[in-house]
């Protein structure tokens, strides 16, 4: 697939299209097909970097996709390919406490898509 990927913290400069592997989803997840992408202030901090952010570059930012479910791992027949979707960019277990609560922001887990994980500055 083809990414608009950061290559180090800074500023736009460090940003560029690069060929990645396509990702392949766990059982509990599905890859999207990305029709649209927001700019969120997010993708500008994580771009910038902070102190204490560790990311495995090249990145891919991206937090606020919309698109069309690609493939379903197998445990995510719920939403079979073709399925339209916008997606949430906070991850959790979905099986802690926490989660279990619906303070899926608590879980240990918990990142934002873009931010510690890639995101959707791709196809
Ligand atoms: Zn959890």
């Amino acid at each position: 697939m083809r990414a608009m990927v950061l290559t180090g913290h800074g500023g736009p400069d460090k940003l560029q299209m690069q060929e990645l592997p396509d990702p392949v989803p766990k059982a509990h997840e599905v890859r999207v097909r990305v029709k649209a992408c927001a700019l969120n202030h997010l993708d500008l901090f994580v771009r910038e970097g902070w102190p204490k952010l560790k990311l495995e570059l090249p990145h891919v930012l991206g937090s606020d996709v919309a698109g069309v479910v690609d493939l379903a791992g197998a445990e995510a027949s719920d939403l079979p390919a073709g399925t339209p979707v916008m997606v949430n960019p906070g991850v959790s277990c979905g099986a802690c406490r926490e989660c279990l609560s619906g303070r899926d922001n608590r879980c240990r887990g918990y990142h934002i898509l873009g931010e510690h994980s890639r995101g959707g500055y791709a196809q």
